[in-house]
C-alpha cells in the first residue's frame, strides 16, 4: 500500500511540473489606438499579407569586405599604397605626409592640410586614425587632427584620455557646434574608426540654405553624433558660416603642432 502511494505522489507532482500552456492572449479591443494612418497607405486596408508584400526594387549586392576590408561598391581613397587620390589643400601640390611602410600615413608638421582629388557630396565615409603613444602637449594641442566633410566642417580628431578640453571642441565633436554623445576613444597609441554620414545641405538659387546638412558619426561603434543638424562652418574663432556651396573635398587636418596623428583604410561610398 505505502509503495502505491509513492507512486500516486510522484504521478501528481509530475502532472503539477507540467509545463502550463500559455493563456489565450486578451482579444484586441475594437477600440485600441492604432494611431494616423502614413499618408502612402491610404484607401481600402488590405486583408492578405501578399498585398504588403514587394518584390521590386531589388536592392543591389553589396560584398561588405568586397576590397581589402571596403566594401565592393566603395571609393577607397587611401589603402596604405599611396597618396595618388590626395593632394596639398594649399597648392594642390602632392602630399608630403609620411607614408608609412604599415600601410597608414602620419602628419608632416607645419606642412598643411591634405584633401581628396574628387569632390564629394553626401557620403558614408569610413576612416581609421591614431595618436601617438608618446604623448605631447595638452589641451587641445594633443594630437590634434579633423576630418572635413566639404571640405568645411570639422569632426575633432583628438588625444582626450586623461586631457580635458572644452566639450564642444573634444574628440569625435563636431567643432564648436556639437558635444558627443559620449567619449569612445581606445587607449592612446591604439587605432580608432570613424564611421560618418554626411548629408550635405541645400541651397536655392539666390544662394540661400533650405535644408541644413546632417552628421552621424559612430566612434568606435559607439553612436557619438545622433544626424545633428549643421548649422554652419565649423571656424575656430566666430559664429558658423553658409556659404553656398556645391560638392567638396575631403580635407584632413594639419593643426601645425606635432600632431603625429596617423590614418588608415579610408574609404566613402556616395549617397
Ligand atoms: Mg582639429
Amino acid at each position: 500500500m505505502y509503495k502505491y502511494l509513492i507512486t500516486l505522489c510522484v504521478l501528481v507532482a509530475a502532472v503539477s511540473c507540467k509545463p502550463q500552456a500559455p493563456a489565450d492572449p486578451e482579444p484586441a479591443s475594437e477600440e485600441a489606438p492604432v494611431g494616423i494612418v502614413h499618408e502612402e497607405y491610404q484607401g481600402e486596408e488590405p486583408t492578405k499579407p501578399e498585398e504588403t508584400e514587394l518584390y521590386e526594387p531589388v536592392p543591389p549586392t553589396v560584398d561588405p569586405f568586397g576590397q581589402d576590408g571596403a566594401p565592393s561598391d566603395a571609393i577607397v581613397l587611401f589603402d596604405g599604397s599611396g597618396f595618388s587620390e590626395w593632394i596639398m589643400t594649399r597648392d594642390s601640390s602632392e602630399v608630403v605626409w609620411h607614408l608609412n611602410p604599415d600601410g597608414s600615413m602620419t602628419v608632416k608638421d607645419k606642412t598643411g592640410d591634405i584633401q581628396t582629388r574628387q569632390n564629394f557630396g553626401s557620403v558614408q565615409l569610413h576612416i581609421e586614425w591614431r595618436s601617438p603613444a608618446e604623448v605631447q602637449g595638452g589641451n587641445q594641442s594633443r594630437a590634434n587632427s579633423g576630418i572635413f566633410l566639404n571640405g568645411l566642417y570639422e569632426v575633432q580628431v583628438l588625444d582626450n584620455n586623461d586631457n580635458p578640453t572644452y566639450v564642444n571642441g573634444q574628440v569625435a565633436s563636431v567643432y564648436k557646434q556639437h558635444i558627443p554623445l559620449a567619449k569612445a576613444s581606445v587607449p592612446t597609441g591604439e587605432w580608432n574608426t570613424y564611421d560618418i554620414i554626411y548629408h550635405m545641405p541645400e541651397f536655392n538659387d539666390a544662394g540661400a540654405k533650405i535644408k541644413s546638412g546632417t552628421l552621424t558619426v559612430i566612434h568606435n561603434g559607439v553612436l557619438v553624433q545622433d544626424h545633428v543638424e549643421l548649422k554652419g562652418t565649423t571656424p575656430y574663432i566666430g559664429w558658423p558660416k553658409n556659404p553656398p556651396h556645391g560638392k567638396g573635398p575631403l580635407i584632413l587636418q594639419d593643426h601645425g603642432d606635432n600632431s603625429r596623428v596617423s590614418y588608415r583604410n579610408i574609404w566613402v561610398r556616395e549617397l
